[in-house]
């Protein structure tokens, strides 16, 4: 039963420390199934979506409710194992894997209840945008949710959460009304503006640091069926030209306008003509939430901006729009690294720093997406949780994807020399979502949060995980 890779960090308990009593007792508490490296299974549980993270836990441990969770918290504890979290696998640092220790993966849990009337759902821990939205959408209703289906609710919550309908709903975690959580002495706990008020600040943009979440409450907005969108691809011969232009209609945009600005290549796939594939573009993008009619108007000058290659835009069902990226970012196939940077402004320098660095990204799969924030993200005080950096404008994100092994350390040298080039038109912080490998550690915290906040996160890692046992993550370390 315990054999495979199951190489534990230094001082870590491996499964050979565990008696096989212990063992077979926890595999027959959970109604949901541990996975070993024996088993059939165990290379697919293992894996997660970056195809670059190849780690081998002792066990993988799919849990099918609360009382799973507890006990995969204790056993963990008990035997002083290393436990990662998954919710959708989907953090590039591979945060929800780990070498030798126990994986507590929530997929099972991907259950959502939703509350029609007063416009609120519940959602398992293991839940993904996709199902969300098809729950929701049923009842004209949604929340603010990633861009990609296949995303976990989960890990997306807990850091902040961007959407297309941010600006006016704000970001994931300013919709959360509660959380249900599993602590890491095995307590189940209950937190929201009004009970255990300090986990409920921090999980709202502390990451996973501060126990196992196992569902969610959100508050839910009327939207849809169809939303108005722009999606026009332009060619790059004068692309600094078609960013300004972007970034002028959306300095003066509504609310309900969301915006993003791509510099990518057309996917080499059979949708698009074969002599246009690979050619870079310039993808004017934007999401108008409210009124369909009014969303068409709005949007018109962004449509007419220059003279597009494609033009996609039009009315767009809302489920159909949030599944729109999904083929481009298959899961365990392709590697990649994703990096961001929060942006001061977006004047011409910085829009000419970005597209020469368009013109040389070196793979054709590498996107850069400016963000357009502000709007109800902005309105909400800085203090009021975790996340940080409502004020920030634009956000540009670095999202490298290539296929070969060899190409790793080109790929990472391109984008952490051209994230390093750009601080100059940054204050320094950046989306936690997307953080690279987290390579700068406490330093990419403290940038992000500043010190008074970090602080603060500390306190409440220290009350509810003194001894860090969740650290598979964008770690806070609880004071000695
Ligand atoms: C293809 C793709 C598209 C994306 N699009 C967007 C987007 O549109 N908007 C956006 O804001 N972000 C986006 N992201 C970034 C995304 O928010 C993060 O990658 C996020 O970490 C994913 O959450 P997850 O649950 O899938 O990840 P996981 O890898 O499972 O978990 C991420 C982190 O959260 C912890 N965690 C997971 N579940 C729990 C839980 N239940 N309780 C406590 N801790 C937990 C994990 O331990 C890990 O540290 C995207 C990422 C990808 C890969």
């Amino acid at each position: 039963m315990k054999t495979g890779n199951t190489a534990a960090h230094a001082g870590e308990k491996t499964l050979e420390d565990i008696p096989d009593e212990d063992l077979e007792s926890f595999v027959s508490e959970l109604r949901g199934s541990a996975i070993l490296p024996d088993d059939e299974e165990y290379d697919g549980a293992r894996r997660v979506w970056n195809g670059m993270i190849d780690r081998y836990p002792a066990i993988v441990a799919r849990c099918d409710g609360v009382a799973d969770v507890v006990t995969a918290v204790r056993f963990v504890r008990d035997h002083g194992l290393l436990v990662a979290i998954r919710g959708g696998g989907h953090n590039v640092a591979g945060h929800a894997t780990c070498d030798g220790g126990l994986v507590i993966d929530l997929s099972p849990m991907n259950w959502i209840d939703v509350d029609p009337e007063g416009r609120t759902a519940r959602v398992g821990g293991g839940a993904t945008w996709g199902s969300v939205d098809h729950e929701t959408q049923a009842f004209g209703l949604a929340t603010p949710g990633g861009v990609v289906s296949t995303t976990g609710v989960a890990g997306l919550t807990l850091g902040g959460g961007y959407g297309y309908l941010r600006r006016k709903h704000g970001l994931t975690c300013d919709n959360l009304q509660s959380v249900d959580v599993v602590t890491a002495d095995g307590r189940y706990l209950t937190a929201s503006e009004t009970e255990r008020e300090d986990l409920f600040w921090a999980v709202r943009g502390g990451g996973g640091n501060f126990g196992v979440v196992t569902a969610f409450e959100y508050r839910l907005h009327p939207v849809g069926p169809e939303v108005a969108t722009v999606e026009t691809w332009h060619s790059t011969d004068d692309a600094a030209t078609i960013v300004r232009g972007w970034r002028d209609f959306v300095t003066t945009a509504p609310d309900e306008v969301s915006a993003e600005m791509v510099l990518w290549s057309v996917p080499d796939v059979p949708d698009f003509p074969e002599e246009l594939r690979r050619r870079p573009v310039a993808i004017v993008a934007a999401v108008h939430c409210g009124d369909l009619a009014e969303g068409e108007r709005v949007l018109e000058p962004l449509r007419s901006l220059g003279d597009p290659l494609f033009d996609f835009s039009g009315p767009t069902p809302y489920v159909e729009l949030q599944q729109d990226f999904d083929p481009f970012f298959p899961a365990e196939e392709l590697r990649y690294y994703a990096k961001s940077l929060f942006l001061d402004g977006l004047d011409d320098a910085a829009i000419d720093a970005i597209v020469a660095r368009a013109e040389s990204r070196p793979h054709y799969r590498v996107l850069l997406d400016i963000w357009q924030m502000g709007g109800a993200v902005a309105r909400v005080p800085e203090d009021e949780m975790a996340y940080s950096g409502r004020q920030e404008p634009f956000l540009l994100a670095i999202d490298a994807t290539w296929e070969e092994p060899a190409d790793d350390d080109r790929l990472l040298e391109w984008s952490r020399s051209f994230w390093a080039e750009m601080q100059e038109y940054s204050s320094g912080g950046l989306y936690l979502n997307f953080p690279g490998f987290g390579e700068e550690k406490e330093a990419l915290l403290e940038r992000t949060h500043g010190r008074e906040k970090y602080e603060r996160l500390a306190d409440v890692k220290t009350a509810y995980d003194p001894e860090n046992l969740f650290r598979l993550n964008q770690n806070v370390k609880p004071r000695a």
